[in-house]
């Protein structure tokens, strides 16, 4: 029986073993962020290759896309986000803690949404009966306020000419935004998807469970195009696809879980939207958002056409562009720059969009928490993390038994041999068993071992993480044998 690891467990072997850092910590650490150490950094541009090969390498029907951060203005006011993308926020009178009022109640984390700032200051809330986290007081709040989620930051170095710009919240908008570009530049038809994996960042106004909800973030998103009518199919294939790609990984299948969204959890844009939720070891309902999966309809494509029209007729009557009201200045059509014409139906459309979106982060935290195990060897505490081999950010560890007869160097040519197909490690220091109980902490697949029969036989011995079986396999079969049971 696997261990099932709290949430201590993690951090301290992220810290132990250089997986995750606290940002900044030689100065006492800023809140909510987080560095990736070199164990950390392998372990998630794994994750990011992993996702990349399945939804892009692996298909015919999507490619690739890296925008930049920072967009121009009315793609937010397009979005809605300037508008709408708030959390209603309230504080506590007594130790003036601020909390998500949708995070007041028990099982609030699983019903979590961003509203629109509008919504935000009609909704009336009776928080009588609701707990301050903080302080355990009963029903002493503030009225709740909306609180922006958007990072602004100034771009041009005059005051004049200087523009108010956002960090983007999520990475989708960039593929929107450049769907034209795509659609001119391949020979992309639909159905068809556009994938991006990149920073985005968002002022949550609680931040937690160490790297599960930060204010800086990796999504991976996926939009992808299809003709109306046919959404429903494409959300259902998505769907699985989604689910199987983490437990293709690893992920144990009892904690992971589908979760619809209540209609009146449904964002404006939204027809349908599930998430997929891992059994996380904290927080008040353990089972939380890995990925969502969302139909957006048509919505965001229309919008981008309603911007790219206002701006037009901004650039004729001029005016303040952040008063820009898109709703009254638009209007819809088929045939703008953002439809596809579909040369089989002879007829334009603007295509619907099923979007997966994933986090990297939080998908690091959900394969750690899931590979972690402890078990007791001879009386000792074995701590190992059982990755699969594509995640692991050591595949290979070399070690010559010890320093003399020759292995040392036979253990080095061996690892400048390996190190050219798959990450390796070369350590030649302490007690064998030491060596290999540091790399069973770092997850590593497999060790070498270069011992005094390598010098009769040119074998080495081959030691299973996870069985800690070995066998010898002579050296001119090494590379092989290793690339069939790593699968790369
Ligand atoms: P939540 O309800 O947890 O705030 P959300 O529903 O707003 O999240 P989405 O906008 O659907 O999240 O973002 C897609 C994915 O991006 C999430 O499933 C999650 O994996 C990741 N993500 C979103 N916000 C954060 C964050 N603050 N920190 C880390 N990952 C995040």
């Amino acid at each position: 029986m696997a261990k099932i690891a709290g949430l201590d467990d993690i951090v301290s072997l992220c810290k132990r073993r250089g997986f995750i850092f606290q940002s900044s910590e030689i100065y006492g650490g800023l809140a909510s962020c987080y560095d990736y150490g070199p164990l950390g950094v392998e372990l998630k541009n794994n994750i990011k290759k992993a996702w990349w090969k399945a939804v892009v390498q692996m298909r015919d029907d999507m490619v690739g896309l890296d925008c930049s951060i920072l967009m121009h203005p009315l793609i937010w006011k397009a979005s809605g986000h300037t508008d709408k993308f708030a959390d209603l926020v309230t504080e506590c009178k007594k130790c003036n803690t601020r909390t998500r009022v949708d995070h007041l109640t028990e099982h609030a984390e699983q019903h979590t949404k961003h509203i629109s700032i509008d919504e935000a200051a009609a909704k009336k809330q009776d928080l009588s009966d609701k707990v301050c986290p903080n302080c355990g007081k009963v029903g002493q709040f503030t009225e709740p306020m909306p609180f922006k989620l958007m990072f602004e930051t100034q771009m041009g170095a005059n005051v004049d000419d200087s523009m108010t710009l956002y960090l983007r919240p999520e990475t989708a908008q960039g593929i929107f935004a450049n769907f034209r570009n795509v659609l001119d530049t391949t020979r992309v038809k639909i159905p068809f998807g556009i994938a991006q994996i990149g920073k985005s960042f968002r002022n949550e106004v609680t931040t937690k469970a160490f790297i599960f909800r930060t204010r800086e973030f990796e999504q991976a998103e996926i939009e992808f195009f299809c003709k109306p009518g046919t959404d429903e199919e494409w959300y259902e294939h998505w769907k699985d696809a989604r689910f199987n790609w983490y437990t293709d990984l690893g992920l144990k299948k009892d904690n992971l879980r589908f979760r619809a969204h209540d209609p009146d959890e449904l964002a404006h844009y939204a027809k349908a939207c599930l998430d997929i939720e891992y059994r996380f070891p904290f927080g008040s309902g353990d089972w939380q958002e890995l990925e969502g999966i969302a139909n957006r309809t048509d919505y965001d494509l229309r919008q981008h056409q309603r911007g790219m029209r206002t701006l037009n007729n901004w650039f004729e009557k001029k005016g303040d562009l952040s008063k820009i009201d898109l709703k009254d200045e638009a209007q819809d059509y088929e045939s703008g720059p953002l439809s596809y014409f579909d040369d089989q139906a002879k007829k334009r459309y603007i295509p619907y969009v099923i979007e997966p979106s994933a986090g990297i982060d939080r998908s690091a935290l959900a394969f750690l928490v899931d590979a972690y195990d402890e078990e007791q060897v001879r009386g000792e505490k074995r701590n190992l993390l059982r990755f699969h081999p594509a995640l692991a950010p050591v595949k290979v560890g070399v070690f010559p038994l010890v320093k003399k007869d020759g292995m040392p160097e036979i253990a080095r040519n061996i690892y400048n041999h390996l190190k050219k197909y798959f990450t390796c490690f070369y350590d030649h220091a302490g007690a064998i068993g030491r060596r290999y109980r540091r790399q069973d902490e770092a997850g590593t697949p497999f060790c070498l071992t270069i011992d005094g029969q390598t010098n009769q036989d040119n074998t080495v011995t081959v030691r299973d993480r996870d069985s800690m079986e070995q066998v010898r396999v002579s050296t001119d079969k090494l590379l092989n044998h290793l690339r069939e049971k790593l699968e790369v």
